[in-house]
C-alpha cells in the first residue's frame, strides 16, 4: 500500500489537527503507510473510497467519530471475536535480591531535564525524568530517524515531546482517542512484525484487558533489539476501567513472558500522592503532596538507609515506569 493512506488522510483531515506540527504529522503519515496491516490476519490493505479493505478476510476499515470528530480510521474490529494463543512459561522466575538492588537506576543517575510542570505545561504531558532519561538515551544510541509508537495516546503529548528531541517518525494511537492518528485495541495492533525501535506507553499497562497479549503484540511489532519505556499502576485506586495493577515481580514476569528484558523500573509517583490524588480526590493539593512525600522518603533514609526507603516506595508506590528491550536472538 504506497502512500495512500497519507493522500486519504490528508484529504480527510480537517485543517485544524495537528496543523501546529504539519511537518512531523506528515512523516507520521509516511510511516502509517509503511507498516500498517489488518490487525485480524495481517493482511494487505487497500484503498477504497470509504477507507480500507483487507485483500485477505476483505474487513472493512472506516474513519469512527470520536468525540462527534470523523477523523480516525479505526481498527478495533469491535464486532470481530478472535481466538488467540500465547506461550507462557511454568514457572516463572521472580526478581531475585540482587536484581531489585539494580532497580531504580534512571532515578538514582544524574540527569538535568526540564521539571515535570514544564513538561505539563509546554507539551500537555507527564513524562518524568526517568523517561526523558531513557528517551535521550534511545535517540543517542538508535538515531533520530528511528520509528516509534506511541501506544495508548490520550491527548497526544507525548509525539510533542518526542518530535521536540528530533524524533520525528512517530505514530500516535488510541483506544478512542481524537488526537490519534488511528484507533487501535492494543490486543490486536496493525501493524506488521518488527515495525517500531522504540515503544512508549504511558499510563497504560492497568488499561489492558490481558496485559500478556497486549505484552505479545508490543513485543511482536517492535524490532529485536527495540526498546519499550512503559508505566502503570500499582497503588493507584481503581480508575477509568482500569483491570490490573502491577508489582516490580508482576512487570518482570509480563516483560520475560514477552521476550523483553526489562532493563529498569522506577517508582511514578508515592503512596501519598497517589492516594491523595486518586482515593481521596484532593487533586487540588498535589503539590503538597509530592512535597509531603518527599519529607517521608527523606525520614525513611535518613532512619534507616537508602536501601531501605528504595524498597520501601517498591512497596508503596502509586505506579511504576519500565524501560525494557526487546531480546535480539540473532546476535
Ligand atoms: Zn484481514
Amino acid at each position: 500500500m504506497t502512500a495512500h493512506i497519507t493522500q486519504k488522510k490528508l484529504e480527510d483531515t480537517t485543517s485544524g489537527l495537528h496543523s501546529s506540527n504539519k511537518y512531523s504529522y506528515d512523516s507520521s503519515l509516511r510511516l502509517i503507510d509503511e507498516v500498517l496491516v489488518c490487525p485480524l490476519d495481517k493482511g494487505e490493505l487497500i484503498l477504497q473510497p470509504q477507507g480500507l479493505i483487507c485483500k485477505v478476510c476483505n474487513t472493512k476499515y472506516y474513519q469512527a467519530e470520536v468525540d462527534s470528530k470523523p477523523n480516525n480510521l479505526d481498527f478495533r474490529c469491535l464486532s470481530h471475536k478472535s481466538q488467540v494463543s500465547i506461550e507462557f512459561q511454568i514457572p516463572q522466575p521472580f526478581l531475585s535480591e540482587q536484581q531489585i538492588k539494580n532497580l531504580g537506576y534512571a532515578t538514582r543517575v544524574e540527569y538535568k531535564c526540564i521539571s515535570r510542570e514544564e513538561i505539563r505545561d509546554k507539551y500537555q504531558t507527564k513524562l518524568q525524568k526517568e523517561i526523558l532519561y531513557y528517551i535521550a538515551q534511545i535517540r543517542s544510541e538508535l538515531g533520530s530517524n528511528i520509528k516509534a509508537l506511541d501506544l495508548g495516546c490520550g491527548s497526544g503529548g507525548n509525539r510533542s515531546y518526542l518530535n521536540s528531541v528530533g524524533i520525528e517518525n512517530v505514530i500516535s494511537v488510541d483506544y478512542s482517542s481524537p488526537e490519534a492518528d488511528i484507533l487501535v485495541d492494543a490486543h490486536r495492533l496493525p501493524f506488521k512484525d518488527s515495525s517500531f525501535d522504540f515503544i512508549l506507553t504511558t499510563a497504560t499497562i492497568e488499561h489492558f484487558y490481558n496485559p500478556f497479549i497486549a505484552f505479545a503484540e508490543i513485543s511482536r511489532v517492535l524490532k529485536p533489539g527495540g526498546a519499550l519505556i512503559a508505566s502503570g499502576s500499582f497503588w493507584e485506586s481503581w480508575h477509568d476501567q482500569s483491570c490490573f495493577h502491577f508489582t516490580p515481580n508482576g512487570f518482570f514476569i509480563l516483560c520475560n513472558s514477552a521476550g523483553l528484558t526489562l532493563e529498569d523500573l522506577w517508582s511514578g509517583w508515592g503512596f501519598i500522592p497517589s492516594i491523595s490524588s486518586h482515593a481521596l480526590n484532593l487533586r487540588k493539593f498535589k503539590k503538597y503532596t509530592y512535597k509531603l512525600q518527599d519529607l517521608f522518603d527523606a525520614f525513611l533514609r535518613l532512619r534507616w538507609g537508602n536501601n531501605f526507603a528504595f524498597k520501601h516506595r517498591l512497596k508503596t508506590s502509586g505506579s511504576f515506569g519500565i524501560y525494557a528491550r526487546k531480546n535480539d536472538y540473532s546476535v
